[in-house]
């Protein structure tokens, strides 16, 4: 309200609709991009490929052309070096008041040529008076977004630009230096108060690049801070439950029970988790592993590790069925020997559950399995050491601490995840959980061969689902359900299903979705996992996690409705066998362009890693599978993690450099920074609560 051209109303619109409540708001409002006005052209330099261009001159005349709809206000315009038509649809008699003939211009907009009257005209063109013109309006001119409402409230991005360029004006400080200057120093970065003036009025591109990198650098810097911080308070103050044995739980299943021999990446995966288990320290630990690269086995060996050191562990699966798979796992590997493995899930109720819940309390159960269940209050361990979570993106943060409270000391926590997260996300999302990465299949895999099919062309579909069957493979079939009550998907999935028993009479078709019971669900994908029906169709309830090895072909349809990540998990479901297996993508014909490229990337590529990186630049990580849960409140004003993965990495290493200098947060030189930190804590998410 104290910034002339803001009345009482006008606060109270910037205020509600654009959170611009004090100066320093504003300050922060950056344009999203600038147009450069540092040039006028002659008219005779006009070419048909232009963007947008200033030009110098005056108004003939006027004239209304055109009739009906059509009709429109042409004014001559002149800079003395040729003709331009400057056209309005609307607001004549408005233009005519208020731009004069023979009165000095700036016309600002982008030329577009018509050959019926030889001339470039520019629709809508903005016009300044060329004798009142700001260095804004001169230099590179800002633009700044403007919500909806805002917008039909009359807030223009010249609106903002008037205000920012008034504030700029009557301030008489500087925007305060939120870093030490010896820091600001140390990198050559822009000071906080160049960088912001020239944020929105750039001298030139090289000025407002280094201001950009300053500020991105700033934001990304004290994120990477917060999150060492957070570790190594938490490394000070929590002491891990000390697991150096190595017993005979372990070894016996490893010479006696293990089926195959572990890839090279499974046995060092579990060398670096045994290691934080030995070292005093609690094992907070992030396996990233592509679908189907063996974690399962892997999490099995390091809970074993646990038993041998007489603790309790447990695991927990996103989903009932799930769950059930890794109990049966559990149990077929551990054949005989004397682990006990129970499962708690929703379904466990009545005298079971009684059961389990008192074996566990008594300290009888040594691996539970089981869904969200195993994290309510009323279950009690008596010595819980050791809790995976198995494709951590279906678990909320505040569920994941819970599982700290479960015992004395925090047990050591392990969290599993096919969804590849590409460094510099994982970085910041999970920046205080150590990782590993299992980069390794098990041997005798064959590539997915992954092909792209018209829904129009079903028959050479049905012809290769018929031979793969006869070959004795089983296939799936899946539709999206976005929402699980959404009547058109069900009726694609109900109309498919039809058509697949008409099509395949001599097969038997199991039909599985979210809507069903979950025993009902159960039976029927029981029946698809025994080899009873050869074909299985279902949402999307698949997606994670159950293995049926001798499934050999994925058919996604409407596949342009799903993400890259998830097509690559509803990929996984296939190749786990030793047959050639195949990924059938079915799309409608008419794509966009994006889709076209996310159905390219996935038949080109097997390799996670490499689509979670494409996902991350097509969606943003706002969008990004898991990231909505993983409780980093992302409203990252300036950087951007898909595309500023550089400064990341930087800002992770002058973050290290500040905690190695000052561990004890004592150094008067480096108060400010902690000062600041604590400051923009105030209004983040509260990081102890990341498990
Ligand atoms: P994911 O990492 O997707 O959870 P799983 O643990 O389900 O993968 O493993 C996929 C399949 O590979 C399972 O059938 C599992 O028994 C098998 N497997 C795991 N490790 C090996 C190995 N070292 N050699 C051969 N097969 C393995
Ligand atoms: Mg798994």
């Amino acid at each position: 309200m104290y910034l002339p051209g803001v009345g009482p109303k006008r606060a109270k619109l910037l205020g509600e609709e654009m959170g611009l409540h004090t100066f320093g708001d504003l300050l922060e409002y950056f344009p999203f991009k600038h147009l450069d006005r540092t040039r006028i052209y002659y008219i005779h330099e006009l070419s048909g490929d232009m963007p947008f261009v200033q030009l110098k001159g005056r108004i003939l005349s006027y004239e209304v052309e055109g009739k009906g709809r059509k009709q429109r206000l042409v004014g001559h315009f002149t800079d003395g070096h040729g003709f331009v038509d400057l056209v309005w649809f609307n607001g004549a008699k408005w233009v005519r008041d208020t731009y004069r003939e023979e009165k000095e211009y700036i016309v600002f907009g982008k030329p577009v040529y018509f050959s019926g009257t030889g001339r470039f005209s520019i629709s809508h063109p903005e016009m300044d008076d060329a004798s009142t013109l700001t260095l804004s309006t001169m230099g590179m001119q800002p633009y700044y977004s403007i919500p909806v409402k805002a917008s039909k409230k009359g807030i223009s991005s010249r609106t903002i630009e008037k205000l920012t360029n008034v504030l700029f004006r009557q301030m008489s400080g500087r925007v305060p230096e939120t870093l030490p200057q010896w820091l600001v120093d140390k990198y050559m970065l822009m000071g906080r108060d160049e960088a912001v003036r020239t944020m929105h009025y750039p001298q030139s591109a090289d000025a407002l690049s280094r201001a950009t990198y300053r500020l991105k650098l700033e934001e990304l810097f004290y994120i990477q801070l917060n999150i060492l911080k957070f570790t190594a308070d938490r490394q000070k103050e929590v002491h891990g439950i000390p697991c150096p044995r190595v017993g005979t739980h372990f070894m016996d299943f490893y010479h006696n029970h293990l089926p195959f021999t572990l890839t090279g990446a499974q046995q060092r995966v579990i060398k670096e988790m045994h290691a934080d288990m030995k070292s005093g320290r609690q094992m907070n630990r992030l396996l990233q592993g592509d679908v189907g690269s063996g974690k399962t086995l892997v999490a099995l060996l390091v809970m074993l590790l646990g038993i041998d050191n007489g603790l309790q562990t447990c695991i927990m699966a996103p989903t009932e069925i799930l769950a059930e798979q890794h109990l049966e796992t559990f149990r077929n590997f551990l054949g005989d020997m004397p682990v006990r493995v129970e499962l708690l899930t929703g379904m466990v109720r009545g005298k079971r559950r009684k059961a389990v819940l008192e074996a566990l309390a008594a300290g009888e159960v040594d691996v539970l399995v089981g869904t969200h269940a195993v994290i309510e209050d009323n279950v009690e361990f008596k010595n819980l050491g050791l809790v995976v979570i198995d494709e951590q993106h279906r678990f909320g943060v505040a569920q994941r601490a819970r599982l700290w409270r479960k015992n004395v000391v925090p047990p050591h926590v392990l969290v599993m995840t096919a969804t590849p997260i590409p460094r510099t996300l994982a970085m910041t999302l999970y920046g205080d959980l150590d990782v590993s990465v299992i980069n390794e299949l098990p041997p005798g895999r064959k590539p997915i061969v992954t092909v792209h099919h018209y829904d129009d062309h079903r028959f050479t579909l049905y012809d290769g689902m018929r031979q793969q069957i006869m070959l004795g493979r089983q296939v799936y079939v899946v539709y999206p359900l976005i929402t699980e009550s959404e009547k058109l998907d069900m009726k694609n999935l109900e109309d498919g299903y039809d058509t697949l028993c008409q099509v395949f009479p001599d097969f038997k078709i199991s039909k599985v979705h979210g809507r069903m019971k979950a025993a009902e669900k159960d039976a029927e994908m029981q029946r698809f996992a025994s080899g009873e029906t050869q074909i299985l169709v279902a949402t999307t309830v698949i997606e994670v996690g159950v293995n049926v090895p001798n499934a050999s072909v994925m058919v996604i349809e409407n596949a342009e409705r799903f993400g890259l990540a998830q097509l690559h998990q509803l990929r996984g479901r296939v190749g786990r066998g030793a047959d050639q297996s195949y990924c059938i993508l079915v799309t409608k014909h008419d794509l966009s362009a994006e889709t076209k490229k996310r159905i390219a990337i996935m038949t080109e590529t097997n390799d996670g890693f490499e689509i979670a990186e494409a996902d991350l630049k097509f969606r943003g990580p706002g969008d990004l599978e898991g990231t909505q849960q993983s409780g980093t409140a992302f409203e990252l004003r300036v950087a951007n993690l898909a595309r500023d993965g550089q400064i990341v990495q930087q800002a992770r290493d002058m973050a290290r450099e500040v905690i190695d200098a000052d561990p004890n947060q004592n150094n008067p030189d480096y108060a400010l920074l902690w000062q600041r930190l604590s400051d923009l804590g105030k209004d983040t998410q509260d990081w102890s609560s990341i498990s």
